[in-house]
């Protein structure tokens, strides 16, 4: 039996997000790290001119791709009052995850899914309930996956679907009422890029919202603060045969500065919730030279410098003794934990709280265990929590999202529009103005 919608509007909204959806999955938009332009695969800009045409036969104004390839428009306001002059931002990122194959993406529905196993007809994957308790939970609904040997790409053209969806029943229902909405899509988020030429003088939203979550409900006003590490080991190589005494092996004093690391704490396969950790994700090593890049994350400032310092220490012990290598040890600030911001500016996460219960929903607060676009453009000065999506298993072949969910989110940021043009939330609104550069 078919599970009943959040609402008649996100039932209303459930067939144009669903085609959208389709659309824009079958287009390959992912990412590529090291990237040497921006966006860093074609597949994004060609994604990019599909929404920019339809963005302008919604009706919105100044839909554009610049040569970066971020695409943005504007649904003018028509509300009066103090929520007139009003800007607020909807955001969602262009591209999919480098780490499964995300070209040829073929989807699948699920109509009324039975809540039992579903086999996907390639590669042999299975979405098995038993080990994914939140697929369990979605008997009933409309499902949709992959086909087995892609990801899906929910992550984020849920998203992206849903602001279109919503902006475009907007502009068609001038009697709902709506501040100016601010349209961005991002590329390279995957890689960490997205807020990297994000232009926010421009884009001139007060806030913005990202659509990049992902359980039903879902609200994030917090992500870790990360920094990245690359230690550099140099040793001194010769030939072996005329090795001894002269030798500094590179490889070895790396391989146990990695093995010194703390493991059964500190670890990302070792921790949860709120706790930080040292994640070495990458060696590369000859007798020579051995370098390790490592990332590090904590919801805690402190606690971040803390781990940053006990991996300069750890690596300092190992190889100090050998006066005749050389260490360096380079660590840079990725981003900052969202919520310093975002608690400077409250009535951002509350309206998004006032729309989610709106749509019939209890918003579940949750940290994020990364990062989103949000956390750097939260401390460029544009406050910008997460909301959520309906997909699941991200970055996989198992990838999935609910139809009902995704047609919620849809149906949640229509309800945020009417939230930000209620007098007390305009009023709280023109304390700040809008972020600049
Ligand atoms: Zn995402």
């Amino acid at each position: 039996m078919s599970a009943p919608y959040t609402s008649a509007l996100a039932e209303d909204l459930a067939p144009a997000v669903l085609a959208r959806f389709e659309r824009y999955v079958r287009i390959d938009t992912q990412s590529r790290r090291d990237r040497d332009r921006s966006p860093s695969t074609p597949g994004q800009l060609e994604l990019g001119r599909l929404l920019v045409a339809e963005l302008r036969q919604a009706g919105l104004e100044r839909a554009e791709l610049d040569h970066n390839g971020y695409v943005t428009a504007t649904l003018a306001g028509n509300a009066d009052g103090e929520s007139a002059g009003l800007a607020i931002g909807l955001i969602a990122h262009l591209d999919t995850s480098p780490d499964a194959p995300g070209a040829g993406v073929a989807p699948i529905v699920h109509r009324s899914y039975d809540g039992g196993v579903i086999e996907l007809p390639r590669g042999g994957t299975r979405l098995d309930p038993a080990a994914m308790p939140e697929l369990e939970a979605k008997a009933g609904h409309d499902l949709m996956t992959a086909s087995g040997d892609t990801l899906l790409g929910a992550d984020d053209k849920a998203g992206v679907a849903e602001i279109m969806a919503a902006v475009a029943y907007l502009a068609a229902h001038p009697e709902l009422p709506r501040p100016t909405l601010r349209i961005a899509f991002t590329p390279d988020e995957e890689i960490g890029e997205g807020a990297t030429l994000f232009d926010i003088g421009r884009f001139g939203a007060l806030c913005a919202y990202t659509i990049d979550g992902s359980e039903l409900g879902e609200l994030q006003d917090e992500t870790f603060s990360a920094y990245e590490a690359v230690v550099t080991v140099d040793g001194v190589d010769v030939h072996p045969g005329q090795a001894t005494g002269k030798m500094v092996n590179a490889l070895r004093l790396m391989a146990r500065v990695v093995a010194e690391l703390p493991s059964t704490t500190l670890a990302p396969e070792t921790t949860a919730e709120r706790e930080g950790f040292i994640h070495p994700y990458e060696l590369s090593a000859t007798a020579g030279r051995a370098q390790l890049r490592a990332i590090i994350r904590d919801f805690d400032e402190d606690l971040l410098g803390e781990h940053a310092r006990l991996l300069e220490r750890t690596a300092h012990e190992v190889v100090d003794r050998e006066p005749r290598a050389r260490l360096e040890i380079e660590i840079r600030r990725q981003y900052r934990n969202m919520r310093q911001y975002l608690e400077s500016a409250p009535s951002v996460v509350d309206a998004a709280e006032e729309a989610i219960r709106a749509e019939g929903l209890e918003p579940i607060r949750s940290p994020i265990r990364g990062g989103t676009d949000g956390s750097r453009l939260s401390e460029m000065g544009l406050p910008t929590p997460n909301i959520f999506t309906g997909g699941h298993e991200y970055h996989s072949v198992r990838e999935w999202a609910s139809l009902h969910d995704m047609a919620a989110a849809a149906a949640t940021i229509v309800r945020l529009a009417e939230v930000w043009t209620r007098p007390e939330r305009a009023a709280a609104a023109v304390m700040r103005e809008p972020a600049s550069r």
